[in-house]
């Protein structure tokens, strides 16, 4: 586990991080840009192919995005 120890999510609401469709985003994202592992918490989401939910500061259409250029 490790990063998800760190995780400052841990400690917040996790509803935030998976908002309705629609829902606002913008608390998650605030959370995350104060996170220690932010990064390492991307890089798993992006790794196991994560659908739901705020991960690393991105949401499931930025991640996407941002799979788009990497592949
Ligand atoms: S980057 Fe965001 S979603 Fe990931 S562990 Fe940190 S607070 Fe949670």
């Amino acid at each position: 586990m490790g990063w998800q120890e760190r995780a400052l999510c841990a400690q917040t609401d996790p509803e935030a991080f998976f908002p309705e469709k629609g829902g606002s985003t913008r608390e998650a994202k605030r959370v995350c840009t104060g996170c220690e592992v932010r990064s390492e918490c991307l890089e798993y989401a992006l790794e196991n192919d994560e659908r739901f939910g705020i991960w690393g500061g991105l949401s499931e259409r930025e991640r996407r995005k941002l799979k788009k250029r990497v592949v």
